[in-house]
């Protein structure tokens, strides 16, 4: 494959060698066809003005040769003899000669036919005229004496012309005088003026003797000729001349044929010729363009093709290259997760020992105290044994069993907050729960100084949960609420809970001093607590959490625009009132929580 001005220049060699084939070859054919044209042209004309040449001259020496031969027959007819003699006077039979004559001329459609006298005296002739000029006559009857056929062209003035035939009367041996016919070339004249040719005779002095043109009657040949122009119409025109001689009157009969179809003939021999050569040339140079446009045509084609297998490897190329850094860094990737992984494990694992100490410290605190205090009570409960102070003993000992129950509780609300949630979860009715709880609930409340509403509109809801834990929620939700309350007069905590499409929001208000901001986010973490020692451990809001995780539900706490603290819980509706689960189906009773 050429570069572009490559393919240019050889499209112009192949362009330029086309062209001089083409210029030969049509020259070539040109000149054939016009020649091979002309050929057959001028064939035709010769022949066809052949064929008209020997028509005539057969017409012609028909008409001679019938006139030839009547002077001989009728100078040997007896009846005729008999004419050529003078009476005793030296009279001649004028009257019955001339009969004769008239007869003769009238039946041969000769010209005149005349008999004289060998002294050159007419005894009669039938039409006249033409003896009487004397033209030639001597010759003739002398020809006639000699016993010979006599002939002669004859003039007659004008473009009269004719030709005599003589022939000699014999009586007893002696010439006794002439018959001679005249031929009437009209007739042959006649006839050749209806061919477009020129049809002429010449004579031994090429003296144009008869003619189909008028003008050129009795005219010298070289006066009507110009090489091989002839004078046609006034004008010298190029004609071919064909020539026959006919031998018994020393003429020439001629025909003239116009050359013209031959030049017409080549004329448009050559401009078709020509045009064919143009349009096989037109042709030729569509062919050639056609495929030099689809070799252009290829070549931009493959190097298409070529661009795009370039571009195709070079993109393979960039993709290849961005495929490995892409698998390096998904293999970085995949050690950064890893190192997170560990790193995150091992923060659980510092979370968890945090939340243990956390815990721990909690708990220390909240057993070391109430040991503290039991101890203390048993070593005055000694002292006061040592005395015999019996009374205060048995105060002591009392006071070492609130101690040592309230331990208990402690222990209880911790195992419930290491228990497992239970799989009994169904369709629960709100209100019966709300009671349940309440039931628990008020006795604090009352010596607290609280007052709980429930909104009768929590009747008919039912909700998807556990029935004694659910109670557990509201039970710590009211506990935490009388907490807050108890530095309060009026203080009261209102349960309420409604439908909104699939969810049942239930809350539960108090109009304490509510939870400062900075706390709302973290109330909900294990062993988070604002109260003082022995008041709290902080679980209760955490155990209620995942209670509520457990139904799939959610909590949410706020502040009061009016004051005081609002908790929000979410739950699954239940459309239908189902069977509420048993009691005997949960854990954990509700004491276990208070
Ligand atoms: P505890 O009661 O042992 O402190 P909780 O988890 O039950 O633990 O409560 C966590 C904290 O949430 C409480 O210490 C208290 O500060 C806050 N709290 C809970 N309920 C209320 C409420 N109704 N009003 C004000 N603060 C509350």
């Amino acid at each position: 494959m050429g570069s572009r001005p490559a393919i240019e220049q050889r499209f112009r060699l192949n362009r330029t060698g086309l062209f001089v084939v083409w210029a030969l070859v049509s020259a070539l054919l040109v000149s054939w066809s016009v020649r091979s044209a002309g050929e057959r042209a001028l064939a035709d004309v010769m022949q066809k003005a052949g064929e008209t040449l020997a028509v005539q001259t057969e017409t012609l020496s028909g008409v001679l040769d019938k006139y030839r031969l009547l002077p001989p027959l009728l100078s040997r007819q007896s009846s005729i003899r008999a004419l050529f003699v003078r009476d005793a006077e030296g009279n001649a039979q004028t009257l019955a000669a001339r009969r004769v004559a008239e007869e003769i001329a009238g039946m041969s459609a000769a010209l005149d036919v005349a008999f004289l006298f060998p002294d050159g005296e007419v005894l009669a002739y039938a039409r006249g005229g033409f003896v009487t000029s004397g033209e030639g006559l001597e010759d003739l009857i002398e020809t006639a004496r000699q016993g010979r056929l006599g002939r002669a062209a004859l003039s007659l003035g004008g473009d009269a012309r004719t030709y005599a035939f003589s022939s000699g009367v014999r009586r007893d041996g002696k010439f006794a005088g002439a018959v001679i016919v005249y031929v009437d070339f009209y007739r042959v004249e006649a006839a050749w003026a209806l061919s477009a040719r020129r049809i002429f005779v010449t004579d031994s002095d090429e003296t144009v003797f008869l003619a189909n043109d008028p003008a050129w009657r009795l005219k010298q040949m070289q006066t009507l000729r110009e090489g091989g122009d002839f004078l046609i119409n006034g004008r010298f025109e190029p004609r071919i001349d064909l020539t026959r001689r006919l031998p018994l009157l020393g003429w020439d009969l001629h025909v003239l044929a116009d050359p013209s179809p031959v030049a017409s003939a080549r004329l448009s021999a050559a401009s078709i010729a020509t045009l064919s050569c143009l349009l096989a040339g037109i042709l030729a140079l569509i062919v050639l363009r056609r495929s030099e446009a689809a070799i252009v045509r290829a070549r931009t084609d493959r190097a298409t093709a070529l661009r795009l297998e370039r571009l195709v490897r070079d993109r393979t190329r960039a993709l290849s290259v961005t495929n490995r850094s892409l698998s390096h860094e998904v293999e970085v990737r995949r050690e950064a997760e890893e190192r997170l992984r560990k790193t995150q494990a091992e923060l659980v694992q510092t979370a968890k020992l945090a939340a243990l100490g956390q815990m721990s410290a909690a708990l220390s605190h909240e057993f070391n105290q109430p040991l503290a205090a039991i101890r203390s009570y048993a070593d005055n409960a000694t002292r006061f044994l040592e005395r015999g102070a019996t009374d205060q003993v048995s105060g002591n000992l009392a006071r070492i069993n609130g101690l040592v129950d309230r331990m208990a509780e402690l222990s209880r609300t911790l195992l419930s907050f290491s228990r497992k949630p239970g799989a009994s979860i169904g369709p629960v009715p709100l209100a019966t729960i709300v009671d349940e709880a309440m039931l628990l609930a008020r006795p604090r409340a009352r010596a607290a100084g609280v007052a709980i509403q429930v909104d009768p509109g929590i009747a008919g809801l039912t909700v998807k949960g556990g029935r004694i834990r659910l109670g557990q929620v509201f039970v710590n939700l009211v506990n935490n609420a009388i907490d807050a309350l108890s530095q309060t007069s009026n203080g009261l905590v209102e349960i309420s809970a409604r439908q909104e499409g699939d969810w049942v929001i239930a809350t539960v208000m108090d109009n304490g001093p509510g939870i400062e901001t900075g706390e709302l986010s973290r109330i909900f973490d294990p062993f988070f607590t604002t109260k003082g020692v022995g008041e709290g451990i902080g679980i209760g809001l955490s155990i209620v959490d995942n209670i509520i995780r457990d139904f799939d539900g959610s909590i949410r706490a706020e502040k009061r625009s009016g004051g005081g603290a609002c908790f929000t819980i979410c739950l699954h509706a239940v459309a239908e009132p189902g069977k509420a689960v048993s009691p005997a189906s949960e854990p954990a009773g509700l004491d276990q929580m208070v």
